[in-house]
């Protein structure tokens, strides 16, 4: 039988999981400060959420790559230091690499449109709406986006899976609600455990 001239399913890119952190591997943490929740601002605020490991394990299991695409203004809003954002993204590898996962990369936006520190202030490529940083995995990694999938708290997760042509879940909790202006995730979820639920039966 001869191969066909296109790429065989098992030849063609790799597909993805790509997570946003905070709100979905992470509590978000309600800082009284500032009256609001924030990604977690230290390593000792980290609180990883309910049944996130073993969802994760499944999508590997499952042949997924696993990315982490996390938006972190923070430092650029003025609120703590950069290296306290950094020593906190280690420690959330670290307990993730405890977990015997692996992630193939964990990509951060520090920059913030409205932020005040120099050089990570106004608009920025690589902030989440956009794509950015999924289509980097996607050359660096060889993905298929179309049987990827982008994982979020927020509508700008939604948006930003959908600009990369990825399908898109939404977690909803206490620390966020969906508006009716929102764009439409394929799949709504209470966490990633039963996003995982959904996805690993689409495929
Ligand atoms: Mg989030």
């Amino acid at each position: 039988m001869r191969e066909s001239a296109g790429v065989s399913k098992d030849l063609s890119g790799h597909r993805a999981v790509f997570l946003d952190r905070d709100g979905v591997i992470n509590e978000n943490v309600y800082y009284e400060r500032w009256g609001e929740f924030e990604g977690p601002l230290r390593p000792e605020d980290v609180v990883i959420l309910p049944g996130v490991f073993d969802a994760m394990r499944r999508f590997s299991d499952a042949g997924f790559l696993l990315f982490i695409v996390s938006n972190q203004g923070a430092f650029a809003k003025g609120k703590v230091s950069l290296k306290s954002l950094a020593e906190t993204a280690r420690h959330v590898d670290s307990l993730i690499a405890g977990a015997g996962l692996k992630v193939a990369e964990a990509y951060y936006s520090f920059s913030h449109p409205k932020g005040v520190a120099p050089f990570f202030s106004g608009e920025s490529l690589e902030r989440k709406p956009n794509p950015y940083f999924l289509k980097l995995a996607e050359a660096f990694y060889d993905l298929d986006l179309a049987s990827s999938w982008m994982i979020g708290d927020r509508a700008t997760d939604v948006m930003c899976g959908r600009a990369a042509g990825c399908r898109t879940a939404r977690i909803v909790n206490d620390s966020n609600e969906i508006s009716p202006s929102d764009p439409a995730p394929d799949i709504i979820a209470d966490s990633l455990r039963e996003a995982a639920d959904g996805i690993l039966v689409k495929g």
